[in-house]
């Protein structure tokens, strides 16, 4: 007598809220293991993002460092972007920088002897490195930096004349003045 009762009271089960199709309809055998790494799953692309590139999510990328100097007088500003960068992003964000620094990076004597040659020694050997990296996509609906032209098409970049013009002069006169 009892067991018709409970026979139609397990068809109304599956409208619960508790066996709701979603949530326990596939997890009960396999879904055992599927909720518990997802638990993990967090932490794991987290591991993986640093490689990716920070501006366009392209995987393969270098973590390195682009630096950028302003020297006003005794004013410095010492400028940089953090990576990782894939090698389309790395190279526009090299460009961008470097002009930066040939243009802004001169006009302190510190600036002018020690911390633009150096911001420029640094960003080469960013360039080099990711150059080396092979050319990869960017993460679905994301696009690269602008790569933009070479540094050396950029007008601004041969204000590097005003300082090596100078120094070609300082030169002349010490050799000038010694012999
Ligand atoms: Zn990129």
């Amino acid at each position: 007598m009892a067991t018709p009762p409970h026979a139609s009271s397990h068809g109304p089960v599956p409208g619960n809220p508790y066996s709701a199709p979603g949530e326990y309809g596939q997890a009960p055998a396999p879904g055992n293991y599927g909720p518990t790494p997802s638990g993990y799953a967090a932490p794991a692309p987290t591991g993986h993002a640093p490689r990716a590139c920070r501006a366009c999510g392209a995987q393969s990328a270098a973590d390195f460092k682009v630096r950028a100097h302003v020297g006003f007088l005794i004013m410095m500003k010492f400028e940089h972007l953090d990576g990782p960068f894939c090698r389309a992003c790395g190279i526009a964000v090299v460009r961008q920088m470097t002009t930066r620094a040939l243009f802004l990076g001169w006009w302190g004597p510190l600036s002018l002897v020690i911390f633009n040659p150096f911001t420029l020694v640094w960003n080469l050997v960013a360039y080099l490195k990711f150059s080396r990296l092979p050319a990869s996509a960017p993460a679905p609906g994301r696009t690269h930096l602008d790569t933009g032209p070479p540094v050396l098409r950029r007008p601004l970049a041969y204000v590097v004349l005003i300082p090596i013009a100078w120094a070609v002069w300082i030169i002349s006169q010490a050799v000038t003045h010694s012999s």
